[in-house]
């Protein structure tokens, strides 16, 4: 069979290996998401087509990793085949519940405009309904549920009641039953998080924090523009701390959101996070601000320049001890509006199929907004990204040649609709997280030879 080097690869920049006194480059198939270093003559060969000059082994091992593929096959096609595939094959039904439209806190960027509802004892019965309803037409193994707002934890009392009763929906349908939840932090107390985890079953826990105090502070205040960061961080540490006591497991994540303004406070903020010796109890990750149906990205970086800032920030947390993410997984299902059932559900009752439309008053009384669980005479069917992998095919967006689509599947629909470029920052900078994945590797093998030696 005539192989051939998939498109499907990003290689890092030749690098000089001390070790053996050789020159090589780092390799990471998308398809496969593994990890091969190569001398460089052999990625020669292989860019070259000059097989017969490799091992049989090397050979059986890159077809298997899928970095050597049949000559005659349509990459694209397979991609698009398998998110096709995961579609229909797709097993977990995916609720995000947004119980509240109030958030207590005025961030500058932020697209959603506030009012004082939360979600009533009738909405919350019409949700029960409508998910039992997908749970009786297609055979799911999964419930999963994510809170998200406005601030979900300012409707905690409905967060708690609905999640009761989905618990008790998923057992009555044999799912296994899931939830996150996406929080300002404010008023997640330990107490709060003692009911989240064991009595919610949330198991991801997302707080948003924009820098240090100085940083965050300046954007993310209350809507009348008191400090945040203080109440927050100070509810961090505590349920961070208390971890360890708690029946369930949970995962703890800091967002920083990130633009001009507050590119300074990141590494403070990683320094008072070891200081509180939070790295290893906590996932720290930035985010560029995007556009939320508004201006909010026109402070933001450009895409190089934001790869480039998160390889500093992730040797810095290599330093301080960090667990660290450097490589993206398989990612054949963009994200819930490319998925038949899975829909989001504001404090309102209206339902739409992604997570940016809800409390974003441009989107109000257009095709997103797919209908409203107490009146269902009027809804709409179309839901307006389902389109996504056949538009990538027909080339609408760069994803159609782009090496990171096995891993990124587009990164977000809308945002390409829109006209945004929503190209995560791994597509800048994977090549760089290949060089500094060597270079931990190096460290620790240098580390242990140490110790053998002295
Ligand atoms: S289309 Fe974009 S914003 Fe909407 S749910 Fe998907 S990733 Fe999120
Ligand atoms: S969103 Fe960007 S990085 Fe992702 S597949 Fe499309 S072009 Fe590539």
């Amino acid at each position: 069979m005539k192989l051939k080097l998939s498109k499907y690869i990003i290689v890092s920049e030749p690098f000089y290996d001390g070790l053996d006194n050789k020159e090589k480059v780092v390799c990471f198939s998308t398809r496969f998401q593994n990890i091969y270093t190569f001398e460089i003559e052999t990625y020669n060969f292989l860019c070259n087509g000059e097989l017969n000059l490799l091992t049989k082994d090397l050979i059986k091992e890159l077809i298997a990793a899928e970095i050597l593929i049949p000559d005659s096959e349509d990459e694209l096609n397979t991609i698009i085949n398998r998110s096709n595939a995961a579609l229909n094959d797709n097993k977990s039904l995916y609720y995000v519940i947004q119980p509240s439209a109030q958030c207590q806190l005025g961030c500058g960027y932020c697209g959603q405009t506030h009012r004082d509802a939360k979600i009533d004892d009738s909405i919350q019965q019409k949700i029960l309904e409508r998910i039992e309803e997908k749970l009786k037409k297609r055979k799911y193994n999964e419930l999963s549920i994510g809170w998200f707002g406005g601030e979900p934890l300012s409707a905690f009392s409905s967060m708690r009641r609905l999640s009761n009763e989905l618990i008790l929906l998923s057992k009555k349908y044999n799912c296994n039953y899931t939830a996150k939840v996406i929080t300002n932090g404010l008023a997640l107390t330990l107490d709060k998080f003692k009911v989240i985890v064991n009595e919610l079953k949330i198991s991801n826990i997302e707080i948003t924090i924009d820098g240090s105090d100085k940083y965050h502070d300046e954007r993310r205040h209350t809507k009348n523009g008191s400090p945040t960061f203080n109440q927050i961080f100070k509810n961090l540490i505590s349920i961070s701390n208390s971890i360890e006591n708690l029946n369930g497991s949970v995962n703890i994540s800091v967002r920083c959101n990130v633009d001009r303004r507050n590119v300074d406070g990141v590494s403070d903020l990683l320094i008072i996070l070891k200081e509180q010796k939070l790295q290893d109890k906590i996932n720290f990750y930035c985010a560029p601000i995007h556009s939320w149906g508004n201006d909010a990205h026109k402070l933001s970086f450009t895409h190089q320049e934001y790869g480039d800032l998160e390889i500093n920030w992730l040797m810095q947390m290599q330093k301080l001890g960090f667990r660290l993410n450097l490589f993206p997984n398989s990612k054949p299902i963009v994200c819930m509006t490319v998925e038949k059932d899975s829909e989001v559900i504001d404090a309102y009752g209206n339902y739409f199929s992604c997570t940016e439309i809800p409390y974003v008053d441009i989107y109000n009384n257009t095709e997103h907004v797919l209908g409203n669980v107490l009146n269902q005479s009027k809804k709409n069917t179309y839901r307006s990204y389902t389109n996504f992998h056949n538009d990538i095919i027909d080339d609408k967006f760069d994803c159609n040649k782009c090496p990171m689509l096995p891993v990124c599947g587009g990164s977000c629909p809308k945002q390409w609709y829109e006209g945004n470029i929503p190209c995560p920052s791994n597509k800048f900078n994977l090549g760089k997280k290949l060089l500094l994945h060597q270079l931990i590797l190096r460290n620790e093998i240098i580390e242990e030879l140490k110790k053998t030696v002295f």
